[in-house]
């Protein structure tokens, strides 16, 4: 009655606890959690904190590397995002041409100043390269003919262009001058993360002690082979200070290497959807500018046509891994939505890492669960529902 228009109040089960609780919201931001009696526990939705996907290449047609771009595909791909329960993206942008790389960071930029909806979206820009590994493995999908070494002049060019959106870097600490170079880039506020990487264990323990703070997708972008040990792979598992991405679709690691990264980083472990502008699309075959032809199978993996074993990339939503883990038993619930949620958020620094707590942003969804299977429900943003399922 006294409250502001904007006030609303969601009823639903504490996605850790289970405990059926009320959200009170006001002006876009959670005010109070109160419990609720307990007998209509059986009739109620989860309630959790929005996903925040720190890699998004493109979804459901919508390519952030193609140079073009409309505010309108940005808001599009950002309304597709939410019926995935993701409410918080970074838009990533990968090695290509110099110019072609800024046109796509101005029209993020852009859409960012014009768009509020878009602006409310972006938890900062997520720029992939150009400074990593030109060996072939590390450097992935990544046209090899513009890698670089690190170059301040040339990431201040990008920057400008990204109006100083550019929140993450991944890079290969293997170059000479990579650690002054990443102690720059962390003087700066920039997130650091190593990425598409041949680097050997000194010159990862370099950039850790540099201020690097992640791995990018850990385990994917590597040789073929490996020595046993020490590898690249090993180091950052051991190294403390480094949270690891890892795309948990089912298609790029194996469970067991999954579960294994889960239990040594625990809650430094974020998942990433990685996901290309083919994801979210129907099963059939495409052509991918990342790959030529390719072929999106039923069961959601995205290949090279005519090579099912080579990848094209991630076809696949943060809530598709979360689901994974959860029909796999790789983690419990709870766990599984913080690494696709809160974890993410407190690399980001952003308020939303405080989840289902007052004072926190009503960035929330509510979804079915009948284990495994999450069904969602709602998505809201800033306490408005923006998608209904
Ligand atoms: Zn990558």
């Amino acid at each position: 009655m006294n409250g502001s228009r904007d006030e609303r109040r969601l009823t639903g089960l504490h996605y850790k606890s289970r405990a059926p609780i009320e959200v009170r919201i006001d002006n876009g931001l959670i005010t109070e959690i109160r419990p609720l009696p307990v007998q209509k526990a059986q009739e109620l939705p989860y309630i959790a904190p929005g996903l925040t996907d720190l890699q998004v290449n493109g979804f459901q047609g919508i390519d952030f590397n193609r140079p073009g771009l409309s505010d309108a595909d940005i808001e599009a791909l950002v309304r597709a995002l939410w019926a995935q329960g993701v409410t918080a993206l970074c838009p990533t942008v990968i090695t290509n041409d110099y110019e072609r790389m800024r046109s796509a960071l101005v029209a993020i930029h852009k859409a960012c100043e014009r768009s509020e909806l878009v602006r409310q979206a972006v938890a900062g820009i997520h720029l992939e390269g150009p400074f990593i590994s030109m060996e072939e493995g590390p450097v992935g999908a990544h046209p090899v003919e513009y890698v670089s070494a690190p170059d301040e002049t040339l990431l201040q060019s990008f920057q400008e262009a990204a109006g100083g959106l550019i929140k993450l870097l991944t890079l290969s600490p293997e170059w000479s001058g990579a650690p002054a170079f990443i102690r720059q880039c962390v003087k700066k506020g920039l997130l650091v993360s190593i990425g598409h990487t041949a680097a050997t264990s000194e010159q990862i323990q370099e950039a850790v002690q540099a201020g690097t703070t992640l791995s990018t997708h850990l385990g994917n972008a590597t040789h073929q082979m490996l020595p046993r040990h020490p590898n690249y792979i090993w180091e950052q598992l051991a190294q403390d200070k480094l949270t690891a991405s890892v795309i948990a679709d089912g298609f790029h690691l194996p469970d067991s290497v999954l579960k294994i990264i889960f239990r040594v980083k625990r809650q430094k472990a974020i998942l990433v959807s990685d996901s290309t502008v083919l994801a979210g699309m129907p099963p059939g075959a495409y052509e991918s500018p990342v790959g030529g032809k390719v072929v999106l199978t039923e069961e959601g993996k995205l290949h090279i046509a005519g090579k099912p074993k080579v990848l094209a990339g991630s076809a696949q939503s943060l809530l598709w891994g979360v689901q994974h883990l959860l029909r796999q038993e790789i983690v419990p619930l709870p766990q599984a939505w913080d690494m696709a949620s809160l974890y993410p958020n407190r690399l980001l620094k952003r308020p939303q890492k405080a989840g289902l707590q007052a004072g926190a942003p009503a960035d929330l969804v509510l979804f079915r669960y009948n284990d495994p299977t999450l069904a969602l429900l709602e998505t809201y943003k800033a306490g408005e529902c923006v998608w209904q399922g």
